[in-house]
This record gives structure tokens, C-alpha cells and sequence, in this order.
């Protein structure tokens, strides 16, 4: 993999943090992007991923700083509820951040990506691969994410770019922190999750980093499940 900055969307806080944090470790020079702006390491830019202008100014301003050798598709947001009432509206906002973004943010970097050769990690879910009440929108919108990291894979493997889609489990961050504390969902993960219980946001940052660090270039396209193995235990 070329040289070059890694651009992490969401890391003002959660698992974009924490891969923006262990990037950082490992030497990676990052730019942080997310609606506050706020960078836990490496470079800042206050940029809502849902407009697509804000999206091609960022992409520009970080192209002005120096090479461009990764992005990390994070950014999310999980609104729950029935089908019966799901307001179009809140089915239109997920799609616009976990779906629309990661189209938006890949085409507007590929320009730069292509002249070092990076690596796209998108961040998607294990829900990606099922069907869980009260989460349509979300369970849509992830797939739509395995979806575009295959076809991104193929149609930009002979610029040299490789695309990931990394998939966790329950991690415990802001998107879930009430949902998880309950005690009949902390039951129900011991029974479920083969390895006990939710992830960290480390486990996630780790493979992420290992995906640049290791830069195995026959390697692109795939879904990397980082869930406990819960989305095969039946
Ligand atoms: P958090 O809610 O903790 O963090 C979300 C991050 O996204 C924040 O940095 C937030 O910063 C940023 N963000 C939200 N809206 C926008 C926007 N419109 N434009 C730019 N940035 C935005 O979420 P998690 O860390 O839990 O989730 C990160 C990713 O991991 C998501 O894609 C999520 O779907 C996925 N995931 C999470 C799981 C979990 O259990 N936590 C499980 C599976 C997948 P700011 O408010 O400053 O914009």
C-alpha cells in the first residue's frame, strides 16, 4: 500500500475513535471526519457525510495535504422500530448516512486512491446477512454495504484499490449503550453470543488496522464478520 493519509469517517467518538486511535498507533497518519469535527488523533474536518458538497470539499481538502491511501467508511446511526409505523422519513436518514454516504464518500476519494493504490474499508454490520425485528432500515442498509464493497472490489481492482467490508457484533458504544445495559439483553447475549457477550471497540479497530497494516493484496471485496461468531450460531 502507498503512502499516504487515511481518511476515517465518524471518528469523533465510538469505534470510528477507536480506529482513528489505532491507525494513529501503528504510524498511519489520519484525518478524522465527522459532523463536530473533533479528532481524537491525526487531523480534523467538521464534515456532515449526508451532503454531498461538504463530502467533495473534504475529500479536496485532504487531497491538498498530501496522498491519500485509505478510507474508512464508519460513520452510521441505527434508528429502530416496527415496520407497521416506520416513518419513511427515518428509513430515508439511514440510508442517506450507512448507504448513500459510503457511495458518496468512495467516489469522491477514488480520484486520489487511485494514483497510491489504497485500500476502502467500509464498516458495515452482521445484521447485513439477516433479518431482525424492528430493524429493517438498518438491516437494508448494511446489506446495501456488502453489496457496493463487492462491486467497488471489481470494478476498481485494476486501478490497484482493494475494498473491505469489516462487519462487527454488538459493540458497546453511544448507537447501542441503553439497548445492551438492560438485564434481559445482557441474558439473552450470554446465551446467543458463542464467546459470551458484546465486543469492544478495539476488537473492531484492530482488524481494521490489520487490514492496512498487513496490506494483503489478493485480499478485496470480502465481508469480515467480527461478531463472536453470534451470525453463525444456530
Ligand atoms: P456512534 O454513534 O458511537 O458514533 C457515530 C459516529 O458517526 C460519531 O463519530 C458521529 O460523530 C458520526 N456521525 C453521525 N452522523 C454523521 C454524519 N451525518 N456525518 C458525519 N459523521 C456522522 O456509533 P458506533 O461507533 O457504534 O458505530 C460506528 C459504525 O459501526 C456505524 O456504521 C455502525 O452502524 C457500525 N456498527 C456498530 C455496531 C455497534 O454495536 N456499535 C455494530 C455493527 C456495526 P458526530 O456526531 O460528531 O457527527
Amino acid at each position: 500500500m502507498a503512502e499516504g493519509q487515511i481518511i476515517v469517517t465518524g471518528a469523533s467518538k465510538g469505534i470510528g475513535a477507536a480506529i482513528a486511535t489505532e491507525l494513529d498507533g501503528r504510524g498511519f497518519d489520519v484525518v478524522c471526519l465527522s459532523r463536530s469535527g473533533t479528532a481524537p488523533k491525526g487531523h480534523g474536518i467538521a464534515c456532515d457525510m449526508t451532503d454531498e458538497a461538504a463530502v467533495r470539499d473534504a475529500m479536496a481538502e485532504v487531497a491538498k495535504r498530501g496522498p491519500v491511501a485509505g478510507l474508512v467508511n464508519n460513520a452510521g446511526v441505527h434508528i429502530a422500530g416496527p415496520i407497521a409505523t416506520l416513518d419513511t422519513r427515518d428509513f430515508d436518514r439511514t440510508m442517506a448516512l450507512n448507504a448513500t454516504a459510503v457511495m458518496v464518500a468512495a467516489r469522491e476519494v477514488y480520484p486520489h486512491l487511485k494514483a497510491a493504490g489504497g485500500i476502502i474499508v467500509n464498516i458495515g454490520s452482521f445484521f447485513d446477512r439477516m433479518g431482525v425485528p424492528d430493524n429493517l432500515s438498518y438491516c437494508a442498509s448494511k446489506a446495501a454495504v456488502a453489496a457496493m464493497t463487492r462491486c467497488m472490489a471489481v470494478e476498481w481492482a485494476r486501478d490497484g484499490i482493494r475494498v473491505m467490508n469489516v462487519a462487527p457484533g454488538y459493540i458497546e458504544t453511544d448507537l447501542n449503550r441503553d439497548y445492551l445495559a438492560r438485564e434481559k439483553v445482557k441474558a439473552w447475549m450470554a446465551q446467543r453470543i458463542p464467546t459470551g457477550g458484546a465486543g469492544s471497540v478495539d476488537d473492531v479497530a484492530r482488524l481494521v488496522t490489520a487490514i492496512f497494516a498487513e496490506n494483503i493484496g489478493y485480499l478485496t471485496g470480502e465481508t469480515i464478520y467480527v461478531d463472536g461468531a453470534q451470525g453463525i450460531n444456530h
